[in-house]
């Protein structure tokens, strides 16, 4: 049975032992490309949908070389999805000629299709893809940014992408019980919480007040996006507040079953 998640880059930091931002839902299918070549096991030519939560640089850095590593042979086309801001500032700032070829205009060598074609999401639209499905929800960041249910049959995920404070991701949760598990961002430890609220990030302090909004206890959570200096401090004060000792909150693995 195919994995429902697995962690390509779950870091907050790009270090010399992290990578940033990615999931592998399945083959074919990633959220997000902040770290896709150090883990992703096929070719990369078979990727074909990345669906990008928001615009931020961790969640987006390896898509030129997505495109560009194994364009002579790449048959399929990368479809890139992402929320019409999202689509635009990717296409502005990125694909631009200037800091990378415009590949929406550059036919695959081997189709003659346009290498990547741009598709725009609304929030709680679903979108299929085989077996799987995405449903973009909106969350609390400082740039239209996107939380994902992902599921598989009757297997589901929350993926929170990055976030502060927000009442519809518990809603979902609360009113899904597909969902067994909620993947969210823990970004600076509790002492850093001016940081986290302009940065709308969130910290174990926080994360700790929001799981009250939360009343199923039948969910296991994990944390990502831990900034690399605030690893070992965010690590400790798991076991200092009492809903995430409640809900037994843990890190991100490399795959969830
Ligand atoms: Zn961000
Ligand atoms: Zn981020």
């Amino acid at each position: 049975m195919e994995k429902l998640l697995t962690v390509l880059g779950a870091s907050g930091s790009k270090t010399k032992t992290t990578g940033t931002i990615s999931f592998q839902v399945d083959k074919h299918i990633l959220i997000d490309a902040g770290n896709i070549f150090e883990k992703y096991e096929c070719d990369t030519n078979q990727i074909e949908y990345v669906f990008i939560s928001h615009s931020h640089f961790d969640h987006i850095l390896e898509l030129p070389f997505l495109i560009e590593n194994g364009f002579t042979t790449r048959r399929k086309q990368l479809h890139i999805y992402g929320l019409p801001e999202t689509i635009t500032h990717i296409k502005q700032f990125m694909f631009n000629d200037y800091i990378w070829p415009d590949f929406s205009l550059i036919p695959l060598l081997t189709t003659g299709e346009k290498s990547i074609v741009f598709k725009e999401f609304n929030f709680d639209e679903v979108i299929t893809i085989g077996n799987v499905s995405l449903r973009p929800f909106k969350v609390n960041h400082i740039v239209p940014t996107a939380g994902f249910i992902v599921k598989r049959g009757n297997r589901g995920l929350l993926i929170s992408s990055d976030t502060y404070k927000t009442e519809l991701l518990w809603e979902l949760a609360n009113n899904n019980p597909e969902i067994k598990y909620i993947v969210i961002e823990v970004s600076f430890e509790s002492m850093l919480s001016r940081l986290a609220e302009v940065s709308k990030h969130l910290t174990p302090k926080l994360l700790d007040e929001e799981l009250n909004k939360l009343k199923r206890t039948d969910l296991e959570i994990f944390i990502y996006h831990v900034k690399e200096s605030s690893f070992a401090k965010i690590i400790n004060e798991l076991s200092e507040f009492e809903n995430l000792k409640k809900f037994n909150v843990k890190i991100l693995p490399k795959e969830l079953i």
